[in-house]
């Protein structure tokens, strides 16, 4: 039986250990934290609940995603609220999709946005028939700033920049206009429904760490918790992980583990994993019993004191009643400020719409996603000979997503039990 050391469990890795096991690989995950999941996973709460390590949202375009919590038994159906994409501020204005096709619905979308005038509504109708009338590409030293040009302010200030944040989270003005561009294409042109927002309805651990974990166990995956892996060296046939033999790996701890452990195997594929750079994301979770926010996600106007883009009401998705998450992407510098001054200032930018809410806990990672910037070079995905790497920073179309570490994860597993089929006919030939 091929056999299979999986090193890092997030979305990218789980997704990597499901598809080995599922084609009869004996697999081994190695997991440096005491649960799985990576950056999206839930913690343990002071007040005996669970928060995320950040409000996280899934939309309808993440179908590999969708596809393997399904195939471990987590029903998206149950899991996520879905809807059609609708970017509301808290007084009315904004952008609601309506459900069908996603091309007419963008079109009646913005010629009803609330809140904009007709030079507004016009600018975005013409840029966004430029993008795709260039098949959604662009150079790739464009910044989503310069694609953005020809939009009114308004339209920039309201949509561009929080949508960009929220999906690059970068800022316009630094962004990847070709990877903005190829988001907003899978979005609109990637079927009816792959705009839609999805959002957990359960911490995220529920979504897939949890089931993926009860499925592996139950297909005889063995699980390493709170398992560092030190070091990983080659075999004449495969590779050692801190010892133990293996045929294949595959190297799903994040980029700078997955640099440190290649460096001597393969220095030129670490010093590029070495090289991202990262953002921070700050959510800040508060409590205001006996009140809620308009909707379910609000968009909100981000400015030099008011930090948060959006701000999502747990009770209305079934969660704790009165608690909200209040999202910074973009967050440097608020880290830079620290945690505290960040607390204090969306306090205040909640005050109108939830007066008297009390702060519960400020959650920060500071990695939370790589730099997207324009012309960034990603490592690829093979490290060496059966060494595969998945996660959201490997070379791909996509910024660092859910949906991009599963797509990843999914993409290793394929390979590795190519080349060892590969090999293993060799063998026999
Ligand atoms: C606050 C926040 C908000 C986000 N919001 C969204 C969102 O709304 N939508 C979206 O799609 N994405 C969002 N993301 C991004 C998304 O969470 C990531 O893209 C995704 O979780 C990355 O998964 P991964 O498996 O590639 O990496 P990781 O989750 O980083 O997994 C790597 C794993 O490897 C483990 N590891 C590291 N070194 C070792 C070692 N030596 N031995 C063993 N294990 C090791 C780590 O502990 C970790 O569990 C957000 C991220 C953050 C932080």
């Amino acid at each position: 039986m091929t056999r299979v050391a999986v090193i890092g469990a997030g979305w990218a890795g789980l997704a990597a250990a499901v598809r080995l096991a599922a084609a009869g690989a004996a697999v081994t995950v190695y997991e440096m934290a005491p649960r799985l999941g990576g950056r999206a996973r839930s913690l343990a709460d002071d007040a005996g609940g669970r928060l995320d390590n950040g409000q996280h949202i899934l939309i309808g375009a993440y179908s590999r995603t969708l596809a393997l919590m399904q195939d471990v038994g987590a029903d998206p159906a149950r899991l996520l609220a879905r809807g059609p994409l609708v970017l509301r501020r808290a007084d009315g204005g904004g952008l609601a999709l309506p459900p069908g096709s996603p091309v007419p619905a963008f079109v009646r979308a913005v010629a009803g946005a609330r809140g904009w005038s007709w030079p507004d509504k016009l600018s975005l109708l013409k840029t966004a028939t430029g993008w795709a009338a260039r098949g959604f590409r662009c150079a790739p030293e464009t910044t989503v700033a310069a694609l953005c040009s020809g939009l009114s302010p308004r339209v920039r200030a309201e949509l561009i920049d929080p949508l960009c944040v929220a999906a690059l989270n970068t800022p316009a003005d630094e962004a990847s206009g070709a990877v903005m561009l190829r988001v907003l294409r899978d979005a609109l042109f990637g079927g009816a429904g792959a705009a839609d927002l999805l959002l957990p309805r359960r911490p995220l651990s529920e979504l897939l760490p949890e089931p993926a974990s009860a499925w592996l166990q139950a297909h005889g995956a063995e699980l390493r918790c709170a398992s560092r892996v030190g070091a990983i060296a080659p075999t004449e046939r495969g590779w050692q992980v801190d010892g133990e033999r293996y045929d294949a790996v595959v190297l799903a701890a994040t980029a700078v583990e997955s640099a440190r452990l290649s460096s001597a195997v393969a220095p030129d594929w670490s010093a590029a994993a070495a090289a991202l750079r990262y953002e921070p994301i700050v959510t800040v979770y508060l409590d205001a019993p006996g009140q809620s926010l308009p909707s379910a996600m609000t968009t909100l106007r981000e400015g030099p004191e008011a930090p948060a883009q959006f701000a999502f009401d747990h009770g209305r998705l079934g969660g704790t009643p009165g608690r909200s998450a209040w999202v910074v992407s973009g967050a440097r510098p608020w880290i830079e400020r620290g945690l505290d001054a960040c607390g204090a200032a969306v306090l205040a930018q909640a005050s109108p719409l939830l007066p008297g809410a009390r702060l519960h806990r400020s959650v920060a990672d500071k990695r939370a996603t790589f730099r997207c910037t324009p012309g960034l070079r990603r490592p690829p995905a093979r490290v060496a000979a059966r060494l595969w790497a998945a996660g959201d920073y490997v070379e791909g179309p996509y910024p660092a997503t859910l949906e991009g570490a599963v797509r990843a994860g999914e993409a290793a597993a394929a390979q590795t039990l190519a080349e060892i089929g590969a090999a293993q006919r060799r063998g026999r030939a």
